[in-house]
């Protein structure tokens, strides 16, 4: 009997990395393979929830612990997860951290002599360890794949070289659908500047191209032009197996949450809430939470808004607010069940920082968005939404970095009401719910990202084979 194909699984501990990896991770399973996933103490629980289910349906998924090693790098203990740190100074160092993980990462490969690694953009130097065990190595990109064209558009043509100005937009050369930036909306990564994480993006980029391929939370038809753009343009491999929130969640109906903010969605009209979120990681100031707090209140809505515990609620909601908005609006302190809220009937729109995982999780729900994006690479993907799909309207200009700029409370107003109310938000409504029909059908049987797992995992076991043969030969 031939042994079972063993894939391990090196997630980035971030929830917005952790939680589509757990599901590619349960794909993988329900696929017969093996599979491991290498984490840290802290996450062990949470992991172990989510696998639940699928180690009762009879595919063992395996965990295997690695010590983050918090001491080393000048972290408090526990420090093990990228959205609880508090200060921006703690992220280098959580960055100096993932990068000591080298060594017992290479022990634990060696003790479990895996056929294939699946690791995230994070750990570029797992493509040399897999190198090593002659093992071919994914990245997982938490990233859409017009995002990463948009990035490689930009090192490669430099179009901001000899532009002064922060705001003017620039046509990305070459590129399909005429789309453009401003400075404002580019990390500096992208466009040179050198920082703290410059060396890191550096690795990154070259671990893209010089590992086995890409695995990547999307869907064929959602971005078509990319796809081709991506494999033929900049002649990388990437398969799309999402949209991954959908996957086991059209399989198992009891994972649907429980909170009491679902009774209060069921009781409202369709389409007559809005609900904002801003992802797990990045921070808004006080001032920016009290504009959206008042933005949100004259939209005349229906709404919830999470805000993190970390933010401080006391601090910044204008006075009387909660009292005011009582009736109206519904604030959750902590984590909220996101893909349950927006799959509720009575979600009509999404105030989102365009977080990838956000982003995809409202398509998949057929919900328009108002788009708020800080950092990294979330202003491009506002720009797929506002304007290649066109489900989304932008929340103050979008030619600025809202990070540093302030949005103010009658451009959040003004933003919500469009994706609400009228003729706009129904033409966007009825985009979005059809983009909806093809992610359902992009994960079902035979769908796009179902064959592209297919051939994923066909191709692999067969490169497998050959270079096992090969170093057979050799010996
Ligand atoms: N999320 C959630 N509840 C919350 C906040 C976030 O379930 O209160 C989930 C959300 O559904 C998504 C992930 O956390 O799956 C956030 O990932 P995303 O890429 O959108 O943003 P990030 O947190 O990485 O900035």
């Amino acid at each position: 009997m031939t042994a079972q194909f063993h894939v391990v699984f090196f997630p980035l501990m971030a929830q917005g990395h952790l939680i589509p990896t757990l599901e590619i991770v349960k794909l993988f399973s329900s696929r017969g393979l093996k599979t491991t996933i290498v984490t840290t103490k802290l996450h062990v629980p949470v992991i172990t929830k989510s696998i639940e289910k699928t180690n009762h349906s009879g595919n063992q998924i395996n965990i295997s612990i690695i010590k983050f090693p918090c001491k080393e790098v000048g972290l408090p203990e526990g420090s093990e997860s990228l959205d609880t740190l508090k200060q921006p100074d703690m992220f280098m160092k959580f960055f100096r951290g993932l990068s000591l993980l080298q060594e017992p990462f290479e022990q634990i490969l060696q003790e479990l002599s895996p056929d294939c690694l699946v690791a995230d953009m994070f750990f570029p130097w797992t493509t040399n360890v897999a190198a090593k065990y002659n093992i071919p190595r994914f990245v997982f990109h938490g990233f859409c794949l017009f995002a990463l064209c948009v990035s490689e558009n930009i090192r490669s043509y430099k179009p901001f070289k000899d532009v002064e100005s922060d705001s003017e937009p620039i046509v990305l050369p070459n590129f399909p659908n005429q789309i453009e930036f401003s400075k404002a909306q580019v990390p500096g990564s992208d466009l040179g500047i050198k920082d703290g994480a410059t060396e890191l993006f550096k690795q990154i980029n070259e671990a893209d191209i010089t590992s086995y391929g890409i695995i990547i939370n999307s869907f064929n038809e959602l971005e078509k032009d990319y796809v081709d753009y991506y494999r033929n343009v900049c002649g990388r491999r990437a398969w799309l197996l999402g949209p991954l929130s959908l996957i086991n969640r059209n399989k198992d109906k009891t994972l649907i949450d429980e909170h009491e903010c679902l009774k209060w969605l069921d009781s409202k009209k369709p389409y007559s809430v809005i609900y904002a979120c801003f992802g797990s990681v990045g921070r808004l100031s006080k001032l920016q939470l009290h504009e959206i707090a008042l933005g949100l209140e004259s939209s005349g809505h229906y709404f919830i808004w999470v805000v993190k515990k970390s933010e401080e609620a006391e601090k910044w909601l204008p006075e009387g607010f909660e009292e005011r908005i009582k009736d109206k609006g519904l604030i959750i302190r902590g984590w909220a069940p996101q893909v349950s809220i927006l799959e509720q009937e009575s979600t009509g729109g999404f105030v989102t920082h365009c977080g990838w995982n956000s982003t995809l999780e409202a398509i998949s729900a057929g919900v328009p968005m108002a788009t708020l994006p800080t950092f990294a690479e979330q202003p491009f993907n506002e720009k797929l939404l506002t304007r290649v799909l066109k489900i989304g309207i932008p929340v103050g200009s979008p030619l600025s970095n809202r990070a540093v700029s302030l949005v103010k409370r009658e451009e959040v107003s003004d933003a919500v009401k469009r994706v609400m109310e009228g003729e706009e938000a129904i033409e966007m409504r009825t985009r979005a719910k059809s983009l909806k029909k093809m992610a359902c059908k992009a994960v079902e049987e035979g769908g796009s990202s179902y064959n592209d797992l297919t051939s994923l995992i066909d191709g692999v076991k067969a490169y497998r084979s050959q270079s096992s043969e090969a170093e057979e030969e050799h010996n």
